[in-house]
């Protein structure tokens, strides 16, 4: 009882730390995709209102899908910028790579979905065919000098795919973000497995810890504004670092 209190009083100071200004904003869009573990398909998106003088250091975007709603995407991200916030865009990359071109000059840093490795697991999860254009979209992403990195939700289901999604990642020099949601129903042994990636230079290891029908099943929800997640991965990226340069 007392911890908790400890360390509710001590996420609370730390929130006020610029370092650990970080926010996730909801952008009501839907998706093409039709992920079998995601129910904003299913629905339809919600307005939402973000205050004019809303301000985070960093913001993590997501929807739905974001890029379908180019316009409103480049006005909402526009307005964080010139705030002086860094913006973090969370997409499932099958868009319009003309249209997104506006968007870019916005974005700090883009999360691009990456639920399987092959053409043939992503359609199984996606149902859609999908896997040569979401390759496409690294391309143009690389071109165009982008910071991204891949977005890997993992699940019971999926946990087979993790040497792949990471070997993957690797090939084309990206970093990796792993995620797990807190109810999902692993045993000690895969968690234990899934956060050895931690020590993996250029990977990190989140735990979602919230739930909304409306956002997209691949947004770790909840998890990239905790500061302790936030710690816990920089104390891991510092240690691989160093150790792989022993
Ligand atoms: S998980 Fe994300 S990419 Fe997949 S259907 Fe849901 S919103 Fe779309």
């Amino acid at each position: 009882m007392y911890l908790l209190k400890i360390k509710n009083s001590l996420t609370s100071i730390l929130n006020y730390l610029p370092f650990f200004s970080v926010t996730e904003l909801y952008l009501p869009t839907l998706c093409k995709l039709r992920c079998f573990h995601c129910e904003v398909w299913k629905n339809h998106a919600l307005d939402a209102f973000v205050p004019k003088d809303f301000y985070k250091k960093t913001v993590h975007l997501y929807g739905g899908e974001p890029t379908q709603d180019v316009s409103r995407l480049t006005s909402l991200l526009s307005r964080l910028k010139l705030k002086g916030s860094r913006t973090h865009l969370w997409t499932h990359g099958l868009f319009d790579e003309n249209a997104l071109k506006s968007v870019l000059t916005w974005v700090d840093h883009i999360h691009v979905y990456f639920p399987a490795p092959t053409q043939e697991t992503y359609r199984n999860i996606t149902g859609e065919d999908g896997f040569v254009q979401f390759l496409s979209c690294l391309e143009f992403l690389k071109e165009e000098k982008k910071e991204m990195s891949l977005n890997f939700p993992v699940r019971m289901e999926t946990l087979e795919f993790l040497p792949d999604v990471h070997e993957f990642a690797r090939r084309y020099g990206l970093d990796l973000i792993i995620h797990y949601h807190k109810d999902a129903s692993f045993s000690k042994e895969p968690l234990r497995y899934i956060h050895r990636y931690r020590r993996i230079p250029g990977v990190t290891v989140y735990k979602s810890t919230h739930h909304a029908a409306l956002a997209c099943a691949g947004f770790p929800l909840g998890a990239l504004k905790s500061p302790w997640q936030i710690v816990i991965n920089l104390a891991y990226s510092i240690r691989s670092r160093i150790t792989s340069n022993l």
